[in-house]
């Protein structure tokens, strides 16, 4: 049940999702894999929405670097774990919240104990190796994925409904990116993340309330540089090795 702050706070989406609706988010616990560029934006999003319960995955620690496009982060945040300065940040915009914050690496042992208690993931990762680990434990436990990824310009999100949609091995690019590192980071523009997390707080909002048309078997690529967004059908490997075998 919401209180009457709760009515008056999220008044304006109410009316569009309902009172019910506004009791999902409420009632929903969303895990944010990834604190980074699309962590910061998905995650506060996510927090000003209403969402009751977030868990917060990130094993790195706030670098100068990351300040053109980590909006949870600041100055004098440098040197402290991502996961843990993103959980104040979003205890600040809303101190009934749930967070629970992991400064970790996502790997398979705690893949398997975290992702089943999630309603929805989001994948905020920045590399293909951890993306396919989660993705395999999403299909695993039959939990919807939003995935996207971002460079320079450019980004890329779907929606993914395991046995229902294509899978992440269904799509994974054949040669695939590396992984940033120090010596060699990618190049990206910090709105390219905003954008995309903001995207993908969308989806999670959609899926939770059961509202609208999410990106079911739809690759939505944006293109900030020439400033055109469009969505691309993807299908489903019979023969993918995660999801060929489950309907
Ligand atoms: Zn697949």
């Amino acid at each position: 049940m919401l209180d009457e702050y709760e009515i008056s706070r999220y008044d304006r989406q109410i009316r569009l999702l309902g009172v019910e609706g506004q009791e999902k988010l409420k009632n929903a616990t969303v895990l944010v894999v990834g604190a980074g560029g699309l962590g910061s934006a998905v995650l506060t999003y996510l927090a000003y929405a209403g969402v009751g319960r977030l868990i917060v995955v990130d094993r790195e620690y706030v670098e100068l670097s990351n300040l053109n496009r980590q909006i949870l982060y600041k100055d004098s945040d440098i040197g402290k774990p991502k996961a843990m300065v993103a959980c104040e940040k979003i205890k600040e915009i809303y101190p009934k919240i749930q967070v629970e914050c992991y400064n970790r690496a996502f790997d398979r042992e705690f893949g398997e104990k975290i992702v089943k208690i999630a309603d929805v993931v989001v994948d905020a990762l920045d590399n293909w190796d951890d993306r396919l680990l989660l993705n395999e434990l999403c299909v695993k436990y039959g939990k919807p994925m939003i995935h996207a990824g971002v460079e320079g310009w450019y980004g890329q999100i779907t929606t993914i409904i395991p046995g229902k949609t294509p899978c992440l091995y269904c799509i994974r690019p054949l040669r695939q990116t590396r992984r940033s590192d120090v010596r060699n980071p990618l190049p990206v523009i910090g709105v390219t993340p905003g954008v995309l997390g903001a995207l993908q707080a969308a989806e999670a909002i959609k899926l939770i309330t059961n509202t609208g048309h999410p990106l079911y078997g739809r690759l939505l690529i944006v293109d900030l540089y020439s400033m055109e967004f469009r969505s691309i059908e993807i299908k489903r490997n019979p023969r993918c090795p995660v999801c060929g075998s489950i309907s």
